[in-house]
């Protein structure tokens, strides 16, 4: 997990070209980016939208920084529930090995169910809180902006309105 500083650290990719590379059913994409380091000062509390330039296209770009604070009460969120969906995940296993539950009952089904959306909740949640530094990119123009993303975030993401 990344130590949360006051000085939150951003990296913008503009994209500058993708390929496809397809041989009859393979098909494999290759995006290429040009990329900004960003650093920004977090707020004292709260959010702040701070501004930005890309350093390709000069257009400009908007970033909400949480406070400290308040990354960490969104982390403490995501952990939360990546414990509960183990816990749950947790009970039906131990819940199913001690009771006979024949999968045509609805309590069976019910603990079926419980078992397989338990653990990917506690998956993605646990990344998440793994992950989460309080930055988002935002896109200026209130539309998708597809040129610009995020690059060090949890997962790649073009910036949002
Ligand atoms: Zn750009």
């Amino acid at each position: 997990m990344q130590p949360l500083h006051e000085q939150a650290r951003v990296v913008v990719g503009h994209l500058v070209d993708t390929r496809f590379f397809t041989v009859i059913v393979y098909s494999r994409e290759t995006r290429r980016f040009a990329l900004t380091h960003l650093a920004f000062r977090r707020p004292a509390a709260g959010a702040d939208v701070a501004e930005a330039h890309c350093g390709e296209c000069g257009r400009e770009l908007l970033v909400r920084v949480r406070s400290v604070a308040d990354t960490k009460r969104v982390r403490g969120r995501y952990l939360a529930v990546a414990l509960a969906g183990a816990a749950v995940a947790a009970g039906a296993v131990v819940f199913g090995s001690l009771v006979y539950l024949p999968l045509a009952d609805p309590l069976g089904k019910l603990v079926l169910i419980a078992f397989l959306a338990g653990l990917p909740v506690a998956g993605v949640a646990g990344w998440l809180w793994w992950r989460e530094d309080g930055v988002r990119l935002m896109s200026a123009t209130g539309d998708r902006d597809r040129e610009h993303w995020r690059m060090d975030a949890p997962l790649p993401y073009a910036a949002r309105p």
